[in-house]
């Protein structure tokens, strides 16, 4: 059976310990992934270390046609990349693609790398003086990611980090971590040195051993919202810059002035689409008025036509669920929901797919008259069910939202520009869609949630990726004429 290796300066790396991938849609193993130790992350970290040497003296042409030759190298293996992705993850091979295409878009805003690292300068400040300043790398940085988007969340990193200088040490989700490797490999390809971009495997104790290690500069960590801010707290305490993006529970506020057949389309989408295992995954519906009845009608029948089965079969809405834990943890939700006193309209349990019984499957459930003291309302279920809050009024709807712990994604749909406004300006949300269900902001904006969605301060990619893989310099400048040699002044310096 293929085992996953580390991918350590350029070469693989093995290791002892490991821990099975599954393939979803079939519930068997697929192949073993090693599991790192300290030891493993002190080797990767060296290798970093070395390569930085090198790597941040290199001249922006260079690492700008390495984004190049990689985006390029991300477009020819797209599909190939899309199915290793969808074998470990479950996801349909073109949601795969999806995820890939939207991660390609960071290595085309890295692309313009001489562009965005520009510093500025000011002429004669005082008499004879000049200010200018850089942005420098930080040295060896790490990445920690969730096993929902595979090869975008570490996109949404890397190329960042290494445009701008920095060396890289990836730590994937263990869950689905080939597709991790094979950017490595594509990195090679595009003419990156070796050392530059590395991979570790593990679970909690490579997580541990990279926090704590006082080679790393800086963490990048995406994933559920208790280990965000374990990590956010451990390794801010080790003197580490820390940008840590958590859960999610976004709301859908539909009014009834809204196109409810749009709406339903884009909602049933939002909800369904990757088995909602996604940071802006629609989970919450908020019907506001007479929209309920007609909303949960359409979405009704919606939610009936969702086509259930393996990722990579054409035609698939959505796939499995990527653990059998995952699948148990789900469907408990929705029997929990049931017996708290919601409506369960349609039921994804039990859904057992031809061909492929033991495979993690459920399908999609539909959760009616839900009210916010409910597990289901209250707990990030990660998982294809979409739960409907009905309420009066769009004030109603944003004081929801707004007493949610999470705040990562939220969409309003309406025909009324005035109710748009109102809902963009007064809703705690970090990314909102004005009829758009899952609002994942462009690459060249910055992607982070508000609350508990969000720990700490950094968003990620776009100007704050810059930000947060950089530090500035400021230089001021004299060259003086010797006649304008004056004597030493005692008092603080001022411009004149
Ligand atoms: P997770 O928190 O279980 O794992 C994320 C990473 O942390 C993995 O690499 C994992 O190996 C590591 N990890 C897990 N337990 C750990 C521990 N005890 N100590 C140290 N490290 C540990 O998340 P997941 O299940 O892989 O991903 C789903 C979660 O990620 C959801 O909550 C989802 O909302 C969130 N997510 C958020 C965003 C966002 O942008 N805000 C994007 C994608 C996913």
């Amino acid at each position: 059976m293929n085992t996953i290796q580390h991918w350590i300066d350029g070469n693989t790396v093995p290791g002892t310990a490991t821990q099975p991938v599954f393939n979803p849609a079939t519930g068997q193993e697929r192949a073993k992934v090693v599991l790192g130790d300290a030891a493993t992350v002190d080797i990767a970290v060296r290798a970093a270390t070395k390569a930085f040497e090198t790597w941040s003296e290199s001249s922006l042409t260079q690492r700008t046609q390495v984004m190049f030759n990689l985006r390029q190298l991300l477009v020819e293996h797209e599909e190939e990349l899309g199915r290793i992705i969808s074998a470990e993850h479950g996801k349909t091979v073109d949601d795969a693609r999806g995820e890939i295409i939207r991660g390609r878009e960071v290595v085309e805003f890295a692309c313009g790398l001489g562009d965005i690292l520009k510093g500025s300068f000011s002429d004669q400040v005082s008499r004879g003086i000049d200010v200018h300043d850089f942005r420098q790398p930080l040295g060896v940085v790490a990445g920690i990611t969730p096993f929902n988007f595979p090869a975008m969340v570490p996109l949404w990193m890397h190329p960042i980090a290494i445009a701008t200088g920095n060396t890289f040490i990836l730590k994937p989700s263990e869950r689905d971590p080939s597709a991790a490797n094979f950017v490595a490999q594509l990195y090679q390809q595009a003419g990156l040195p070796d050392g530059v971009f590395n991979v570790v495997h593990g679970g909690k104790p490579t997580v541990d051993a990279i926090l704590t290690h006082p080679g790393v500069e800086a963490v990048s960590f995406v994933g559920s919202t208790p280990i965000a801010k374990y990590v956010h707290e451990k390794a801010t305490s080790e003197g580490k810059r820390v940008q840590a993006l958590g859960g999610a529970k976004n709301h859908a506020v539909v009014l009834p002035d809204a196109d409810l057949e749009f709406a339903a389309n884009h909602i049933t989408a939002g909800a369904y689409g990757s088995a909602g295992e996604r940071c802006m995954a629609l989970s919450v519906a908020i019907a506001v008025g007479d929209a309920a009845d007609n909303l949960v009608g359409v979405l009704e029948r919606k939610a009936r036509e969702v086509k259930v089965g393996p990722g990579d079969q054409p035609g698939t809405d959505m796939g499995p669920l990527v653990t059998k834990t995952a699948q148990e943890r789900v469907e408990n939700a929705v029997t929990t929901a049931h017996a708290q006193g919601a409506t369960v309209i349609v039921d994804g349990r039990g859904l057992k797919i031809d061909g492929h019984e033991n495979g993690f499957f459920t399908g999609p459930s539909l959760l009616d008259h839900v009210t916010t003291d409910m597990d289901a309302y209250q707990q990030e279920l990660f998982g294809p069910v979409l739960a409907i809050v009905r309420v009066d009024t769009l004030d109603e709807a944003i004081d929801v939202i707004n007493a949610n712990p999470y705040g990562n994604g939220t969409a309003l749909f309406t025909a009324s520009g005035e109710a748009a406004r109102r809902f963009q300006r007064r809703v705690n949300v970090g990314m909102i869609g004005v009829n758009v269900p899952v609002p994942v902001p462009m690459s060249y904006y910055s992607f982070g949630g508000w609350k508990d969605s969000l720990i700490g301060d950094s968003p990620i990619h776009g100007p704050e990726g810059i930000r947060f893989y950089t530090r500035p310099k400021v230089i001021t400048t004299r060259w003086p004429h010797t006649e304008q040699h004056t004597g030493a002044g005692f008092n603080f310096p001022t411009s004149n």
